[in-house]
């Protein structure tokens, strides 16, 4: 059933004309093929359904703050929400308009600012490479694959012309939020985004939120249960920026963006999901990545307020 679905929604995918905008504000990302997507479904019992293009690597982008944020829960616990909050922004991924009203402590993990300083938390104690290297060991692990590696030309591209986030890592620098040098932090933050996965490799990654906090292929123990529900609360509410309302009124799941085109989504207790269409809408995240899983969600009854 979940396998004829997949397929069903990819094939119809293919067909739609609207695709919305690729990224091009990161120069290597605007040279991505606008026609891919790919979709990928892993069951509670470890059944994979996939479809379209989801043996392609992509960008993960901003997905990658999922893994940043469960790593820096584990090292600082909830100490880490007096450096970061946890309400949606309302905002822009990349606004600095409120973290000047907020005196540097940015509103969620998930916007551009807080997971910089996310990634900040994560970096104390290390050298760059060594939290890099943490940060991608992690998403091999979580995904059984050690093939993972980071796009040096994208993470180059974005070190480029990542001005935006320099400003901001700048001013929340001046605010005390940052304890590293600023370049250290940024260069951190723009390899993790810079990670390539595909939609099989993310969706097996994802697995341990869909299942309070395990790995159901090893039985391994990734967070506390705990944890793992209130990571995929910060998913449902801030997941998007500010199309994070609509995200949860169409799909109804927890879930995570990145402007690579990829999203991340748990279904709780049934299924962790990930899907890659390189068009984005007006609020930087993916179109037919959205309209995918609200139609995954409606065909399979998996929102989590019903059918
Ligand atoms: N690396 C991107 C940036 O910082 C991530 C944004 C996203 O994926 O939404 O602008």
């Amino acid at each position: 059933m979940i396998e004829r679905v997949v397929k069903e929604i990819a094939d119809e995918m293919r067909q739609r004309p609207d695709r919305g905008e690729v990224a091009s504000y990161i120069p290597e990302l605007a040279r991505v093929d606008p026609g891919a997507f790919g979709l990928a479904v892993i069951d509670a019992e470890g059944n994979v359904a996939a479809a379209g293009d989801a043996d392609v690597p992509f960008s993960i982008q901003s997905i990658s703050k999922v893994f940043t944020l469960t790593l820096a829960l584990g090292k600082a616990g909830d100490r880490l929400w007096r450096r970061v909050g946890r309400e949606p922004s309302g905002s822009a991924f990349n606004s600095i308009v409120q973290l000047e009203h907020e005196r540097g402590i940015p509103r969620n993990p998930f916007i551009n600012a807080g997971a910089i300083a996310v990634t900040d938390l994560i970096l104390s104690g290390h050298q760059p490479r060594e939290a890099l290297g943490e940060i991608l060991r992690f998403m091999q692990f979580l995904s059984d694959d050690a093939n993972i590696t980071i796009d040096r030309a994208v993470a180059a591209s974005e070190q480029r012309t990542g001005f935006r986030n320099a400003a901001l890592a700048n001013y929340m620098k001046s605010f005390g939020v940052l304890e590293n040098p600023v370049e250290f932090t940024l260069g951190v933050y723009f390899h993790h985004c810079a990670i390539a996965m595909t939609c099989k490799q993310l969706a097996m990654a994802g697995r341990f939120l869909a299942h309070s906090g395990i790995n159901p292929a090893t039985g391994a123990l990734v967070v506390h249960p705990d944890r793992a529900k209130r990571i995929n609360a910060v998913m449902l509410t801030c997941g998007h920026y500010d199309g994070s309302g609509e995200f949860a009124y169409r799909v109804g799941l927890p879930g995570k963006s990145g402007v690579g085109g990829g999203i991340l989504a748990i279904a709780p207790g049934k299924a962790s999901i990930a899907v890659w269409s390189p068009g984005l809408d007006a609020a930087g995240n993916s179109h037919l990545g959205r309209v995918a899983l609200e139609a995954l969600t409606k065909r399979l009854g998996w929102s989590i307020f019903g059918v």
